[in-house]
């Protein structure tokens, strides 16, 4: 399998050759250059596979770069009952009739980002070993993304983490989960700024290219296509679990930010997965609502982006929407090079013409946006009505998803967080604590090991060379 940039990048690559690697060089996204279709007889087979082996099958399609007996061993050593907490590792939960949770966040920072992250920690050590090389990841968080990065890459070999936050502005639960962290590999830098400070620094850093090549700089931003790639193998093992034959589909709601989780559903669908409706949930932000109903595209600035209570869909621009316009324009890369590039920047987003459009409704794509009032009365009316707690995310997604059911097809509802990590809006919808796994009890309590740091790329830049050894 050869992967192509979005923008028109031909230069046949493989797997490992995208692992390590951001943007393409012509700053499109990598895609494979097809998607390899699945056929009535394979799926039947995998029914009878555990996740790992789900997940082996179904990466192996797509690289080719390393040898089977290796990528197997990778998938058995990341989605284990340990580390996930489940022998199903996603399993399914019942809610109403015909609607399920399937459960993406048990392991171990409690949101759906571990199950694509593990399996990347895994790869990036086998691949830089493999190389004789080692990479330093320099990134920037408000949460979620650098909990997963951080948990992920703990204690493997070659590689070290420099994780930026904004000083002070993390939820108690989140600075606990990260800063507790005392492995020599991961470096927690707070930063005396807001979020944006951060991300701007990490531009800054790795803009200056002498540095970035001196010091092996890399990222583990969403748009890696490997963490998207790991993301399909759960789109297989929900429909697995929800059907008994192949001529019965499911629908997925999917709580949606940079477009990453849902992208994956897209994939699955192309390969053929029997897919009726990927429903699109957004928030208050919904960029990407808006596009699913009109065919514009409009990023926003950040002022004008809501602070929500589901944080981790609060998204200003979509940073993966590029990969599925590529496929609604039937791979047209000029013409994504002009939206994503010249357009996006002078006119700030695009609209596509209705015959480009047209074809969003045969990807399957519906979509919906929901209010905090919204997630705190699904939030209410799921405890309940039916004794089951979720987050502010999954929420959002729960809430969008009942206007879009269909008879006779289950409605599978990603879990992207668990309510532990929201303990506010918990509070809130029902006047109690969220429930805490046991693993995770006291964890405010634990040592805390982090470096606080001024606004300053050079300060950062510092940082980085005195703790190369
Ligand atoms: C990252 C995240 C999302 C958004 O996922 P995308 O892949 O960016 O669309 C939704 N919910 C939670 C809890 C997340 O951490």
């Amino acid at each position: 399998m050869k992967y192509i940039s979005t923008r028109g990048d031909a230069t046949p690559r493989g797997f490992c050759d995208i692992l390590l690697e951001g943007l393409a060089p012509d700053g499109g996204l990598y895609l494979p250059a097809s998607y390899p279709s699945i056929d009535d007889a394979t799926l039947t087979r995998w029914r009878g596979l555990r996740y790992a082996e789900l997940a082996f099958e179904i990466l192996s399609l797509y690289i080719d770069d390393i040898p089977a007996a290796d990528l197997r061993r990778l998938c058995e050593a990341t989605y284990t009952e340990r580390t996930f907490g489940s022998r199903q590792i996603t399993p399914l939960k019942p809610l109403d009739e015909g609607v399920f949770l399937q459960a993406l966040s048990n392991g171990p920072t409690l949101a759906f980002k571990d199950m694509a992250m593990q399996l990347l920690g895994n790869l990036f050590e086998y691949e830089l070993d493999r190389r004789g090389q080692t990479l330093n990841i320099l990134g920037a968080t408000s949460g979620d993304t650098g909990s997963a990065a951080e948990y992920a890459m703990r204690g493997k070999k070659g590689v070290r983490v420099f994780m930026l936050s904004p000083h002070g502005r993390m939820s108690p639960f989140q600075q606990a989960q990260m800063f507790s962290l005392t492995d020599a590999n991961i470096h927690n830098l707070c930063i005396e700024g807001v979020f944006d400070d951060c991300q701007d620094i990490v531009k800054a850093v790795s803009s200056d290219l002498d540095f970035k090549r001196r010091h092996r700089i890399g990222t583990v931003n969403s748009i890696n296509w490997a963490r998207l790639l790991a993301q399909v193998v759960y789109y297989f093992a929900g429909y697995l679990q929800a059907t008994t034959n192949n001529a019965q589909k499911v629908s997925f709601a999917v709580p949606s930010g940079n477009f990453g989780n849902i992208c994956a559903g897209h994939v699955a669908r192309c390969m053929g997965l029997p897919i009726d409706r990927l429903v699109l949930a957004t928030n208050e932000n919904k960029v990407l609502d808006e596009f699913f109903r009109s065919g514009r595209y409009r990023v926003r600035a950040s002022a004008e982006t809501f602070e929500t209570s589901s944080p981790s869909m609060d998204i200003s621009k979509a940073s993966n929407f590029e990969r599925f316009v590529f496929d609604l324009l039937n791979r047209d890369a000029a013409r994504t090079a002009d939206l994503f590039g010249p357009q996006l920047a002078k006119q700030g987003g695009f609209t596509l013409t209705a015959a480009e459009f047209a074809p969003a409704a045969q990807f399957g794509f519906v979509s919906g946006s929901s209010t905090h009032a919204d997630r705190v009365a699904t939030i209410r009316d799921t405890w309940q009505r039916l004794g089951v707690m979720i987050d502010t995310h999954t929420a959002d997604g729960l809430k969008v998803a009942r206007q879009h059911l269909r008879p006779g097809v289950p409605m599978l509802v990603l879990e992207t967080a668990l309510p532990a990590k929201f303990a506010d809006t918990i509070h809130e919808a029902l006047g109690r604590a969220p429930e805490r796994p046991a693993a995770l009890q006291g964890i405010e309590q634990l040592p805390r090991r982090f470096t606080v740091l001024p606004v300053d790329a050079v300060a950062v830049k510092r940082y980085i060379e005195t703790h190369l050894n």
